[in-house]
């Protein structure tokens, strides 16, 4: 990347990061993405339903190519409320994308390149939104996208044959019982119990779908709610709820029936009824392995050095959703062993990370 650009882009994310807008807000984004793209490129902006496409369109009947950054923010709560913060490093990932943008000028890759700015990651809307929406999908033959990845030296490449990051799903389970005089609790239903052993039940479920396997599948209590604080009053109704995560979608689809099956069984016993709702639910990430290939040639002819990660990333990542769609690749970039985590108060996206990462994907597309 030369210094004129990376100097450009530096600027631009600190732009970004100076206006965190959260998931499905990402106005003010949009106009700072479209804003340095017209001024300093020729690509074709598209300002879309939450996002935005910049292409670079060589001539008709090329294959097409596309490559996604993310720009959201994260939430943060405080005492006056909610906020914004770039605690994921998408402003980043937006400015580094205008980076590759900035280097397709002039060129000619014989290809067509489509740069996806996409919003609505981190509440998991924006990658489905477009697969749901864009007809232009289709026509991509392969697809890339990139997380900077704090823990690995910077500018470390790391790819994964196969799943990088995992599937998960969060699951609220509401149990309605009725209520009874604290001496009575035996003419009332009281959820206690079923939802202790549903807590108590989950490895034994997660044991029974895994079969001995050793992929990850697991479960994290996130709230578990009963009753409240009238001591004359037997609890009637409760709420547990669970992150569920693993490697294949499939297990977390079983394992959410297991629970499922297991609250309805213990309430129709029990004179009691209950709820399910799913939120947050992210696809696994998981690359073609040829493409993996592929790429891993392109980035050698290069000078590019590549890691592969022996287990995929416990987060999930909406990018899983166009991977089902789209032969392609999500790789990690890494940010410094020092860096703190993503999503923590300290974490701010080091701009060390910018050059590699445009460099990969300009490998990517032939013209690094
Ligand atoms: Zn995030
Ligand atoms: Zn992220």
């Amino acid at each position: 990347m030369n210094p004129r650009d990376l100097e450009a882009v530096c600027a631009l994310r600190a732009r970004l990061h100076a206006c965190p807008e959260l998931s499905g807000h990402e106005d003010v984004t949009i106009d700072t993405l479209q804003d340095f793209l017209s001024y300093k490129t020729s690509l074709r902006l598209e300002r879309r339903e939450g996002w935005l496409l910049a292409t670079h369109w060589e001539a008709d009947g090329l294959p097409e190519i596309g490559l996604r950054a993310d720009m959201d923010a994260i939430p943060v709560e405080g005492e006056s409320g909610t906020s914004a913060r770039h605690g994921c490093g998408h402003d980043g990932q937006s400015a580094i994308l205008c980076g590759v943008g900035l280097a397709l000028e002039g060129r000619r890759t014989g290809r067509n390149i489509r740069l996806i700015f996409q919003g609505g990651e981190e509440d998991g809307t924006g990658a489905r939104r477009i697969c749901e929406r864009w007809p232009g999908l289709q026509a991509l033959e392969r697809i890339y996208a990139l997380h900077n990845l704090p823990g690995f030296p910077v500018g470390q490449l790391l790819v994964r044959r196969g799943c990088f990051a995992c599937a998960s799903s969060g699951l609220i389970v509401r149990v309605q019982g009725r209520p009874a005089h604290a001496a009575y609790p035996d003419e009332g239903a009281n959820p206690a119990a079923l939802l202790s052993r549903l807590v108590l039940d989950l490895p034994g479920m997660i044991g029974r779908i895994l079969d001995g396997d050793d992929r990850l599948l697991m479960h994290t209590v996130i709230g578990l709610r009963l009753g409240g604080e009238n001591f004359g009053l037997s609890a009637s109704e409760g709420q547990l709820c669970l992150t569920l995560r693993g490697h294949r979608q499939a297990d977390i689809d079983a394992l959410a029936d297991a629970v499922r099956r297991a609250a309805a069984e213990g309430c129709a016993a029990e004179g009691m009824t209950c709820a399910f709702e799913t939120r947050d639910a992210f696809p696994d990430t998981t690359n073609a392995a040829p493409v993996v290939e592929e790429a891993l040639g392109l980035w050698q002819r290069a000078g590019l050095q590549a890691t592969e990660l022996e287990a995929p990333m416990r987060w999930s990542e909406d990018f899983g959703w166009y991977l089902k769609r789209i032969p392609g690749m999500y790789f990690g970039v890494g940010a410094g062993e020092d860096c703190p985590g993503l999503h923590t108060a300290a974490y701010r996206f080091p701009d060390a990370v910018i050059a590699p990462a445009v460099d990969a994907f300009a490998a990517l597309l032939g013209i690094a």
